[in-house]
């Protein structure tokens, strides 16, 4: 019986000895061809979409974690490499959630001369006079993901017009992404469906794109090239567990990754392919101004300010009362607010 021989050097430069074998492909390689193969892919990804121009000033979601860690490494080695002519500016969001963000944060600033770029934090206790950790006390922990997400949102929106940048780029990987395809088929969001495969997105409610670099990364080998380079970075989890829809999402494609390894890529070209009917695309709301904080809204009103209106009024309810039941005006203004958002 023919046996099959042990590899022994990089199955790319044949070489050195292999460090470890790619998640994405299977291929045992050094840890120099990993480094040159992660880094050549991202940089085909922004040369073929044409993701940037000389001379812009962009805006890298920075939280500490893995992803956005190693998206602010890679464009810092790209745009040294091949001369993208580029800014870089950290910008990040602090949310209010003790043990947690404030520890990512004492990252992101270690991260800012590391990296050498300016940082610019901006939190929700400033702009809405909120933190997770009173909205999480008001509200519970059910439904806080949906407020901590339309907040993040546009506070991010926010601080890139506080830097007159109209460009911030996201750590969303290839996990990521095939987790949305997966929750927007779901839950049947044509809409959604078509658009979260762009690479770029401008929204009617916003005046900045948005754009995703590491959309074709697998987690995995973010991991793996964050550890070998010793990128400095927080890897605790959030205290407030996401939702359980993604997190069901999340676990189908983990456990479809353990069987198949392509089917991370394979759902996510899926999803580029879908083709939507015209009426559905119709369905995209216009942009206008929200009536309340005059931000760029596709509704009358911003789905911060929706959700906002709830909190308050939650507030005052519990200020006001002489016997407070800080359940009950909650969870009635809650639903309420969650009611008239339009996801
Ligand atoms: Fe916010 Fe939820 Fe993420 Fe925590 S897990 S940072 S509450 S979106
Ligand atoms: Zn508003």
């Amino acid at each position: 019986m023919a046996t099959v021989p042990l590899v022994r050097v990089c199955e790319r430069c044949l070489n050195e000895p292999p460090a470890l074998r790619r998640p994405k492909t299977g291929e045992k390689i050094c840890k120099s061809c990993f480094y040159d193969v992660f880094e050549t892919e991202v940089h085909e990804t922004i040369v073929s979409t044409n993701l940037f121009h000389r001379g812009e000033k962009v805006a890298i979601g920075a939280s500490g974690g893995k992803d956005s860690t190693v998206l602010a490494h890679v464009l810092k080695t790209l745009n040294e490499r091949y001369d993208y002519g580029v800014e870089f500016v950290l910008l990040s969001v602090d949310e209010g959630i003790t043990g947690y963000r404030d520890d990512s944060l004492e990252t992101v600033e270690r991260n800012k001369d590391q990296y050498e770029m300016n940082l610019e934090i901006v939190s929700y206790r400033d702009l809405y006079n909120w933190t997770m950790d009173e909205i999480v006390a008001t509200i519970g922990k059910k439904n806080n993901c949906t407020y901590c997400g339309v907040f993040r949102r546009q506070a991010l929106d926010r601080g890139c017009v506080k830097l007159g940048i109209s460009h911030l780029v996201t750590g969303h990987n290839a996990d990521d992404m095939a987790e949305t395809i997966l929750m927007n088929l779901l839950r049947g969001d044509t809409s959604r469906l078509d658009r979260c495969t762009e690479i770029v997105t401008a929204g009617t409610d916003s005046p900045v794109k948005r754009s995703k670099p590491l959309k074709y990364c697998y987690e995995k080998e973010i991991v793996l090239y964050a550890h070998f380079k010793q990128l400095d970075y927080f890897s605790t989890e959030c205290t407030y567990s996401p939702e359980a829809f993604r997190g069901t999402a999340r676990a189908i494609i983990k456990n479809l990754e353990a069987i198949r390894p392509s089917a991370i890529i394979d759902v996510i070209h899926s999803g580029e392919q879908f083709v939507l009917q015209k009426k559905t695309k119709n369905r995209m709301p216009k942009a206008r101004t929200c009536t309340q904080c005059g931000y760029l809204s596709s509704n009358e009103t911003c789905k911060a300010c929706v959700l906002l209106g709830g909190l308050n009024a939650s507030r005052a309810k519990i200020v006001l009362d002489t016997e407070p039941a800080p359940d009950q005006p909650s969870a009635a203004a809650i639903s309420r607010s969650l009611e008239r958002l339009s996801f």
